[in-house]
């Protein structure tokens, strides 16, 4: 992939990097808060626990993708961006454009989706 065309990626990934370490962080201090906020009754424990679930899974995916965005910059500095892990193909541009963190190609994706790979 020419150094422009990643320029690009590298950009978006970067903000996206920002994004999640926000998102991350801020659901680690409403964790926080939520133990905090010193309840009493049963119903609302049962709120608070349901609250700190949601937010651990949901920081929990957020941490996941925070991982393929740091590898998909390695990718970059590396000069192996855009070619899937699993097939050595170029990774197709449609998929980048939706998924720029992407390891794999449509294809490999397909099969890794149906525990193929
Ligand atoms: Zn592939």
């Amino acid at each position: 992939m020419d150094r422009k065309k990643t320029d690009v990626y590298r950009k978006r990934l970067l903000d996206k990097q920002s994004d999640l370490l926000r998102m991350v962080s801020k659901a680690d201090q409403d964790g926080r808060e939520a133990d905090e906020e010193g309840t009493q009754d049963l119903a609302d424990k049962a709120a608070n626990a349901y609250t700190k679930e949601f937010l651990f899974h949901q920081s929990n995916d957020n941490r996941q993708i925070l991982a393929m965005v740091s590898e998909a910059l390695d990718r970059i500095k590396n000069d192996s961006y855009g070619v899937c892990v699993a097939c050595d193909q170029e990774v197709q541009i449609k998929r980048l454009d939706a998924v720029p963190w992407a390891r794999h190609c449509i294809e490999c994706q397909e099969k890794q989706d149906q525990g193929l790979l």
